[in-house]
């Protein structure tokens, strides 16, 4: 049989357009075989079925078909992997009944990467080295386009690795998980030249995902309803932490996202995993308003992306984390010094009250009054004996706050405080050494709460003398009677002016400060009957001790 001449036709030019390359193959193969219509299919290897790339004299409604492997001609050598022809009833290109068809699978090293059909109306058409022809024909075809690809994919990596390297250091500035979340949507949509760029986080009881983020969608799309996981493809991406792109949402099986994007009038999606730890916890997805074939590159660009996006959300989340027990920290010392500037209060009030109500009654006593009058005098004492009552109760609330005393082992209250402020003081970059003796060697005479409390406020205000990091000893010792507890920072130390006044109530040269600290640890250490020493050197640091009564085996 003589073998007929042909060629593709093809420049170098066209191996940087993968989907030109495809058009020309197209239109060599229907020149070579004079024949009405042709057609590329590659196969989409998330779904395993043909979507047509190129196609000539085919009706549009015929190229967006999807085939699966087995349906039609081409259908059937994607799946057998030969090529074949024949007269059909019913073809793969729409030929209505008794047209010719042939086709051959295109592959890539081991694996099938498409078909190219061509058809004509005519009856009997193809021969044997026809077929043959077809077949040499798709195997050049499929060489080139795996080499456009690779040229494509190379260009597009070395572009994308820079572009990635710039993302993953603008998203490592962003500082809240929704910052995060839209810069990695903005930069996917950017980076893919998306309409669409949106992300869904999976919910803890991993049922759902929520869309968290979007961009460029419309209002229903923004609005719409969480998407199980189970049998959609978008919960197939998170639970196989696998991509999945879809060349045209309009011929592929329905799907809660696909018809969701079709109604957006977009055409292409990709959905990758966000994944951390190993665990999917989100998709990111991206669709244009063209179809496209999303290169491997570009897939696995937008993994990387959506890396980048699940390390920054769990670092994020970890430093919400650590702002809650920060906020815990405060709202202790906050609430300390509020009891103890009521007990203030109540008994500053206390008594002025008591000097009022005892000269009310002297000055009533023997008045002459209307019905009116007296009762209006009669209401002012019951006023009266209730404010003295409001007090009576305040103040015992604090009395309650005397201390419980008991034997504290001082070098446990020390580790507690270090573990309760460990978080704080590592973000702070501040360096902590112990000095505290074996537990069970400096036992003190005292409630464990409040000198927990007492400590921690010093630990506290330490941490604010030093912003930009530094020293902080803690220490524990044991003086004969008493044990010492030191608190000592490499901070700003304070002017002579504060140290004067530290225990002032209100005293404060910070932002947001209560000035209630010092004068609370003041406060503690006294009703343990213990004292306290601060030396403070501006520039410096400053050392704070408070030496307090060892356990001595009795509560009295
Ligand atoms: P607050 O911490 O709410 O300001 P405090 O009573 O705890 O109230 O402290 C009062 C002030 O004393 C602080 O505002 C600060 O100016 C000063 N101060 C306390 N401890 C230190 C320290 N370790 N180093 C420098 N200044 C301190
Ligand atoms: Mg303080």
């Amino acid at each position: 049989m003589k073998k007929r001449k042909w060629h593709l036709g093809l420049e170098p030019g066209d191996l940087l357009q993968a989907k030109k390359l495809a058009t020309r193959i197209v239109s060599a193969a229907q020149k070579e075989f004079g024949v009405e219509r042709a057609a590329l299919y590659l196969l989409n290897p998330n779904y395993g079925d043909l979507e047509m790339e190129a196609c000539l004299g085919v009706a549009a409604a015929v190229r967006r078909k999807r085939l699966v492997p087995g349906q039609g001609l081409a259908g059937w050598v994607a799946s057998r992997g030969i090529s074949a022809r024949a007269d059909l009833q019913k073809s793969t290109l729409g030929l209505g009944s008794g047209g010719s068809e042939m086709a051959a699978p295109m592959s890539e090293g081991e694996n099938l990467i498409g078909v190219l059909v061509v058809g004509t109306r005519k009856k009997n058409f193809f021969s044997e080295g026809q077929e043959a022809d077809l077949e040499r024909m798709a195997h050049q075809a499929s060489r080139w386009l795996s080499l456009a690809w690779r040229v494509a994919g190379t260009s597009e990596e070395s572009r994308r690795s820079a572009a990635l390297a710039e993302v993953g250091a603008a998203i490592g500035a962003e500082e809240t998980p929704e910052a995060i979340l839209n810069r990695v949507a903005r930069e996917a949509s950017r980076l893919s030249g998306a309409k669409l760029a949106s992300i869904f986080l999976l919910d803890p009881q991993k049922k759902e995902l929520s869309l968290e983020v979007c961009l460029g969608g419309s209002a229903a799309y923004r609005k719409q309803a969480p998407i199980e996981i189970a049998e959609t493809a978008l919960g197939y991406v998170v639970r196989r932490g696998r991509p999945i792109s879809v060349r045209d949402v309009r011929s592929s099986p329905h799907d809660p996202h696909t018809d969701r994007v079709q109604e957006e009038g977009l055409v292409s999606v990709l959905a990758v995993p966000l994944v951390e730890k190993k665990e999917g916890i989100g998709v990111l997805c991206v669709a244009t308003a063209e179809t496209r074939r999303f290169p491997d590159a570009e897939i696995r660009l937008l993994e990387g992306l959506a890396g980048l996006a699940a390390a920054a959300l769990g670092r994020s989340r970890m430093s919400g984390r650590l702002d809650r027990t920060e906020e815990e920290l405060r709202n202790r010392e906050r609430l300390s010094s509020l009891g103890m500037l009521a007990a203030e209060v109540a008994h500053e009030v206390r008594n002025p009250l008591a000097v009022i109500r005892m000269l009310w009654h002297t000055a009533i006593r023997g008045l002459p009054t209307s019905e009116a009058q007296g009762r209006d005098l009669h209401l002012i004492e019951s006023k009266l004996a209730q404010m003295n009552g409001i007090l009576d109760r305040v103040l015992n609330l604090a009395r309650s706050a005397d201390p419980e005393i008991g034997a504290v082992d001082g070098a446990d209250l020390m580790e507690e405080v270090s573990l309760l402020t460990r978080t704080k003081l590592s973000a702070a970059r501040i360096q902590v050494t112990k000095k505290v003796p074996a537990r069970g060697e400096a036992m003190i005479r005292g409630d464990r709460p409040q000198l927990e409390q007492a400590v921690l406020n010093l630990v506290l205000n330490a941490v604010e003398a030093m912003p930009k990091g530094g020293e902080l000893k803690l220490g524990v010792q044991s003086r004969e009677e008493n044990i010492l507890l030191t608190v000592q920072d490499s901070g700003r130390g304070m002017p002579k002016e504060i140290a004067e006044r530290l225990y002032e109530p209100f005293l404060s040269r910070r932002p947001g400060g209560t000035g209630l600290g010092m004068a609370l640890v003041r406060r503690t250490v006294e009703a343990h009957g213990g004292t306290l020493k601060v030396d403070s050197q501006p520039g410096k640091g400053t050392r704070v001790e408070i030496r307090l009564p060892a356990w001595s085996g009795t509560r009295d």
